[in-house]
């Protein structure tokens, strides 16, 4: 696959989360394109919309903005994920043995203040989006496995980690049931005595998390950008290229005709290269799936609301995620082991059209195969779906690998800006990366001043990191 058919498809599987729909969703502002702005946005996912907002507001004098989407707003990997942030600690020690302990700290506490300025945004701009925030259980079904994260948790704590003082550590005796008796006094969002109820762990940590309506969040945000400023918005326009213009602007080409920008940011997750040359073979697209279970309303065997969010960690190279929303449904992604031997369902592939259903089985019976008291519940998948997001693929293939974000400025260009590559955790870094990108435009700052994580930052060494089979 070549950077020139990296591009959104059509009729892509339905989410849950695109079930109920906003009046936004299909919006163009005007009939025809503007001719020319101050800042050109694409893609209308988090990161775009995210970008726009942060330019526009507080701003005495904003920047005209066009925001150009391919297909409807909120329609990739942000309306078809699975709705959770966490700032996951094991992420962490990658990051101290390439980059020091401040740079790991650095991107921990980033990730966590994501998960308050979040909801912080949907409880000031009054987003209908279900934000609630919870811990997430992070399971372990195997004793190697807990054990090891055991030693992670001791290393992170003893290197003077201070984010790891929102961490519980929980063993084997009460991973199961998942006690939280010995929870710190000063973790305000801690459950007491809930149970994980996860069958068979032999450990787990708990952290601060939450869990949102990504789809509700972002159309919700983007209306009240609608309601008071004047963003131009036009939806069903893919772009087709971004070449330089005579005076350091750029000509943004769409199947609708061209625009001239003056900046350009490209919020365009797993289809960059498809427009954005340097990032090609840096980084590829990879299909995940993800499910809605409902329990049937009249099932005779209700199950245990569960209080937390999980991951069930199967082994070490095979787990799946879950949020329990408020109504009682569960939103559950993951079921790796089912398809992954088949490479050309998942490797490079951009079509989120079809379904990965060898994932289906594993779905439809997660619940009563892996929580107490949900074995005759009746609980049943009603929505199955497929998403992209962007990957290094060394990560993939399970190499230790720089297997963070690009963002910044894209490397060579002055006026051209990237946020894209959140190795499918995108939701706990891009509200905040996006701040800081829309810094640099403002301000004509440095990246080193735009807060986001030095790791984060588009480098010529990162970019000389081709990707390769
Ligand atoms: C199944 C699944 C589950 C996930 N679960 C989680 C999770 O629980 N937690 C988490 O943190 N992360 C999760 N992720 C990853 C997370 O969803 C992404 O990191 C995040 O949504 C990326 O947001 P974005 O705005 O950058 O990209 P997107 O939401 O993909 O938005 C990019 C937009 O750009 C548009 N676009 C692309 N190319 C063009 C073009 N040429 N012209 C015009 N428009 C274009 C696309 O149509 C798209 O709407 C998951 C991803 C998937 C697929």
């Amino acid at each position: 696959m070549t950077g020139n058919n990296i591009f959104p498809v059509p009729n892509a599987t339905l989410p849950y989360w695109r079930s109920e729909l906003h009046g936004i969703d299909s919006l163009r502002t005007t009939e025809e394109l503007p001719k020319e702005c101050d800042v050109l946005i694409i893609g209308a996912g988090l990161s775009g919309v995210s970008t726009a907002y942060h330019l526009l507001s507080d701003n005495p004098s904003p920047p005209s903005i066009v925001l150009l989407e391919a297909r409807e707003i909120c329609s990739g990997a942000t309306g078809r994920n699975g709705g959770h942030l966490l700032s996951p600690h094991s992420y962490v020690d990658p990051v101290v043995r390439e980059h020091g302990v401040d740079a790991a700290r650095e991107l921990a506490l980033f990730q966590r203040d994501q998960i308050y300025a979040m909801k912080g945004i949907a409880e000031k701009e009054n987003l209908d989006c279900d934000a609630v925030l919870t811990r997430y259980f992070e399971t372990f079904l195997t004793q190697a496995h807990a054990d090891k994260v055991k030693r992670q948790y001791k290393e992170q704590l003893k290197a003077g980690l201070d984010f790891i003082q929102d961490v519980q550590y929980v063993g084997p005796k009460y991973a199961e049931q998942g006690s939280c008796r010995f929870v710190l006094y000063d973790i305000k969002h801690a459950n007491w005595n809930q149970l994980s109820g996860v069958k068979g762990a032999k450990g787990g940590t708990t952290t601060t998390a939450l869990q949102l309506w990504p789809y509700k969040f972002v159309t919700g945000l983007l209306a009240r950008l609608v309601e008071r400023t004047s963003i131009n918005i036009q939806t069903h326009t893919p772009v087709t290229s971004v070449s330089p213009s005579e005076d350091a602007g750029s000509i943004v080409t769409t199947s609708r005709g061209s625009i001239k920008a003056r900046k350009v940011v490209f919020a365009t997750n797993a289809y960059t290269a498809g427009i954005c040359p340097t990032i090609e073979k840096k980084i590829v697209p990879i299909k995940i799936t993800c499910s809605h279970i409902k329990v049937p309303e009249k099932s005779p065997n209700q199950p245990p609301h569960l209080s937390h969010t999980y991951g069930i960690n199967f082994n070490d190279s095979s787990r799946d995620y879950l949020i329990p929303r408020p109504d009682g449904g569960i939103i559950c992604g993951g079921a790796k082991s089912t398809y992954a031997g088949d490479k050309n369902l998942w490797f490079n592939n951009v079509d989120d059209s079809t379904l990965i259903e060898q994932a289906r089985p594993h779905f439809e019976t997660v619940m009563q195969d892996n929580f107490r008291g949900w074995e005759n519940s009746g609980a049943a998948v009603d929505y199955l779906w497929t998403g992209k997001y962007f990957a290094d693929m060394r990560e993939v293939i399970g190499y230790t690998a720089d297997s963070w974000p690009h963002c910044g400025k894209v490397h060579g260009q002055e006026n051209h800006y990237v946020l894209a590559g959140y190795n499918g955790a995108g939701m706990p870094v891009i509200f905040l990366a996006a701040k800081g990108i829309s810094k640099m435009i403002r301000e004509d700052v440095p990246f080193e001043e735009s807060g986001i994580p030095r790791i984060f930052k588009v480098t010529e060494k990162r970019l000389e990191k081709d990707v390769t089979r």
